[in-house]
């Protein structure tokens, strides 16, 4: 079924006072761990392979292949069409904030696609091989997409409008059905960011045959059963996405990624400051977060960059309110 996941940590007031303290200090928590297991990979040649995306990958007839490698040592191939990662090194703990969100997808996405009871398996729920994640830019979108590979352990690719599109016409279809048939191979996740660009709406005055066409090939990716492979769209613009790529069947889990609330920029800034050393205490993230009401988790990314540049030039070991302060109005300028 598809459905939008409301977000509890989106914004929704507090108050904006100007930007000036000074203060204690004691240091901030927390801890990432970043595990990078191995990807799996399989080998293809996409011209002369007969591909049924319905099969698995498993118990494939090896006489698809090419080569004189038998399948199961395929692993360590590298000659890929596309640039495949292995699974990315973010984690859920990496996203600050957004907690409704992240335990939305545990429940929805990854549990049942891990099933370690296989209980999923016995009452025949079916897992959610498309994700839409919609909202601002610089929110987390991307860095969510990632964080979910990683919690699956799966093979990884971001494209874009760019890595799909090409002049000749045909040429672009024939790419999308060649990133999926190697995604089938891997088991991966397919990111498509920007996807309202490549899933534009069909049959409208501006619409171009081209575009159609290969809307209407996504659209056969993303409709396909039995795949192994597990597609992520993120957008800005969802209004603008034809309505038949989020049906169900297709995208059957949609998360709306808002700009952060006070908690959640809060947690922003613990999580960027882990690993720095800073004079902050609760108090001051408190101070700093309820000041960056109305940014995104990429500007305080940026933010806190910016602040340790000027830590730098002072020639200061630990970041202090007054770095983070002139960080702030260089930002707004
Ligand atoms: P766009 O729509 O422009 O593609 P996006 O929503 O996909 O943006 P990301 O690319 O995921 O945003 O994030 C931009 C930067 O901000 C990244 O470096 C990311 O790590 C950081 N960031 C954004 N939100 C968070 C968050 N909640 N916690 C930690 N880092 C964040």
């Amino acid at each position: 079924m598809s459905k939008t996941e409301a977000n509890d940590d989106t914004e929704s007031t507090d108050a904006d006072p100007p930007m000036e303290d000074d203060s204690k200090s004691k240091n901030a928590d927390g801890g990432a761990n970043n595990e990078k297991p191995e990807p799996t990979s399989k080998s293809t040649d996409n011209d002369t392979i007969d591909f049924d995306p319905t099969s698995k990958t498993e118990g494939e007839d090896p006489s698809r292949w090419e080569g004189d490698e038998p399948i199961e040592n395929f692993n360590g191939y590298t000659d890929w069409e596309y640039n495949w990662e292995s699974t990315p090194d973010k984690r859920f703990e990496d996203i600050g904030g957004y907690e409704s969100v992240k335990e939305r997808l545990e429940k929805k996405v990854i549990k049942p696609h891990k099933d370690e009871k296989g209980l999923y398996d016995h009452f025949n729920i079916d897992e959610i091989d498309g994700v839409l994640f919609h909202g601002p830019p610089g929110t987390g979108k991307t860095l969510f997409a990632r964080a979910l590979a990683n919690e699956l352990n799966r093979t990884f690719i971001e494209v874009g409008q760019a890595d799909l599109t090409h002049n000749h016409i045909n040429k672009s279809p024939q790419m999308i059905k060649n990133l999926f048939m190697e995604a089938e191979l891997q088991r991966a996740v397919v990111l498509i960011d920007e996807a309202d660009t490549l899933l534009t709406k069909r049959g409208t005055d501006n619409s171009h045959a081209e575009d159609s066409k290969i809307t209407n090939t996504f659209l056969t990716w993303l409709t396909k059963e039995n795949t192994t492979y597990i597609v992520i769209l993120t957008t800005n613009f969802k209004e603008n996405m034809d309505k038949a790529a989020l049906r169900n069947g297709r995208i059957d889990a949609e998360f709306e990624i808002g700009l952060p609330n006070l908690e959640a920029r809060k947690k922003i800034l613990k999580v960027k400051l882990l690993n720095v050393p800073h004079s902050f205490t609760d108090d001051h993230i408190r101070y700093f977060a309820k000041n960056l009401k109305g940014k995104t988790g990429a500007d305080i990314e940026s933010l806190i960059n910016q602040a340790k540049f000027i830590a730098v030039e002072r020639e200061g070991r630990k970041l202090i309110v007054e770095d983070v302060q002139q960080a702030y109005v260089e930002m707004e300028d």
